[in-house]
């Protein structure tokens, strides 16, 4: 069985217009947004302008929540949950459409700035799963905060205005990498190789004659004078290197999107947007939350494992005056999920480590993958085939194109998402998303039409589930 290509659907200008404006929406939002706190303010930005009010603000108050209200809570600026709260009672569960908003990247390490050479250098540590080798010799940006001991925040975003310079990793010349091109892939480029370029003009003393690390201190001069940093406020930083200028239509026909991090901000843009674009009152609470973290295990307190969510729920069902702790375990277990990640687009030039009539292709439209995992399905969700039949009548429901898929071959490799984190609440809960071209790249591909069939399948889901 055959799915059938999303773009059938849209052959008139009109209608293609809606895919291709939705489209442009979110490549400025990626363009934009790069790392899981830049994300967390642009969505509370647009979620506060749509008329969201901030959950800690209505616990302060006193008011009480009802159907209706619109709100959002916010964890440590990097996970994001956003609420329009139906008519139903909260115990009759929840629609949540999950997605995380951390990508691949690497971070700079805690005590990141050395000389070498007369260059000046910053040592990283990767996050998430990157074929390193793709890292070098590409034009990199430097977002994130540094918090001084006075507990002020300095935000950092260095490389993508195009009068900023940018950043980089070298790599050794092909002439000489008769050694390096010998290598496993893993081994071509290794995490400790990851270093940063920032600077080569050395700072010169009063008889001009050039200091120890001079280099260096001439960089960390510069920073000294823009934002008043020192070196040791490096510590309590969070700096993330990621590839550095806007994200760009991708081929002839404009139907793609290349960029840094639609894994999985192409899952969350959307997510979102269902929730903003509801503007009637629901019959059951719809969800949006935005998690950490995911690209490393959903560890931490703002990964997909935290408290936050339940905590969250409980205090929504306290403002809405009702609250109570067998009422709020029954309103997590009736949660009904879509998690929404990336998806292994087939890859025609590597369509040996798929199967082709269980892999998701470009332009088919929303993903659903029943389960997950690797080697035998480990670490996967696995939906019930109650739920997926729940799940394909709505999405029939308003004609939103979907495909079914795993991720790659049986024993190729796998990979994991939140699901099973939810489903430990014993909710319902489908891994579905995007389909991406090369996955965990500094650029990847997604195609206009998957993102706008996964507005209307989110939508129809918080509608109807
Ligand atoms: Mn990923
Ligand atoms: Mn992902």
């Amino acid at each position: 069985m055959e799915r059938k290509n999303a773009w059938s659907k849209y052959t008139s200008e009109k209608d293609k217009k809606k895919v291709f404006k939705f489209g442009e929406e979110y490549r400025q939002f990626i363009s934009e947004c790069k790392t899981e706190r830049e994300c967390v303010e642009f969505f509370i930005a647009a979620a506060e302008k749509a008329g969201y009010k901030n959950l800690e603000d209505v616990i302060k108050s006193g008011k009480k929540l009802k159907a209706g209200d619109k709100v959002y809570a916010a964890n440590k600026g990097k996970e994001l949950a956003v609420f329009n709260i139906g008519t139903e009672s909260l115990e009759s569960g929840l629609n949540i459409l999950g997605a995380h908003i951390d990508s691949p990247r690497m971070d700079l390490k805690q005590n990141p700035v050395y000389e070498d050479t007369d260059l000046a250098l910053l040592d990283t540590h990767y996050y998430g799963g990157i074929k390193k080798y793709q890292w070098v010799t590409i034009p990199l940006a430097l977002h994130g905060v540094l918090v001084k001991k006075s507990g002020e925040v300095v935000t950092v975003n260095v490389g993508e205005d195009p009068a900023d310079p940018v950043f980089g990793i070298s790599d050794l010349l092909i002439h000489l990498a008769a050694d390096q091109m010998d290598k496993k892939g893993a081994k071509v480029v290794e995490g400790e190789d990851l270093n940063v370029i920032i600077g080569s003009i050395p700072a010169f003393d009063k008889k001009g004659e050039k200091e120890k690390e001079a280099v260096k201190k001439n960089v960390l001069k510069l920073l000294k004078d823009k934002y008043d940093i020192e070196e040791e406020d490096f510590i309590s930083a969070e700096i993330e290197v990621v590839p550095a200028g806007p994200a760009r239509d991708f081929g002839f026909d404009r139907s793609m999107i290349l960029g840094y991090g639609h894994d999985d901000r192409v899952c969350a843009y959307p997510s979102f947007m269902a929730l903003l674009n509801c503007k009637e009152t629901l019959t059951k609470t719809a969800c949006a939350l935005l998690v950490d973290k995911e690209e490393i295990g959903s560890v931490g307190a703002t990964g997909m494992q935290s408290r936050f969510f339940e905590n969250t729920v409980a205090e929504l069902y306290n403002c809405m005056g009702d609250y109570s702790e067998i009422k709020l375990r029954r309103a997590l277990t009736n949660c009904k999920v879509l998690s929404s990640d990336v998806s292994a687009a087939l890859d025609p030039t590597y369509a040996s480590a798929f199967e082709k009539n269980n892999s998701a292709y470009l332009g088919r439209g929303l993903v659903f993958n029943k389960y997950t995992g690797a080697r035998g399905k480990s670490g996967s969700n696995d939906a019930s085939a109650e739920y997926v039949g729940e799940v394909r009548a709505i999405m029939d429901k308003d004609n939103v194109f979907w495909q079914t898929a795993e991720l790659g071959k049986v024993d190729q490799g796998g990979g994991g998402t939140i699901a099973y984190i939810m489903g430990n609440y014993n909710m319902q809960v489908i891994d579905s998303g995007v389909a991406v071209l090369s996955m965990h790249a500094p650029c990847e591909i997604i195609s206009k039409v998957d993102l706008y069939e996964a507005l209307l399948g989110y939508e129809a889901f918080i509608k109807y589930a």
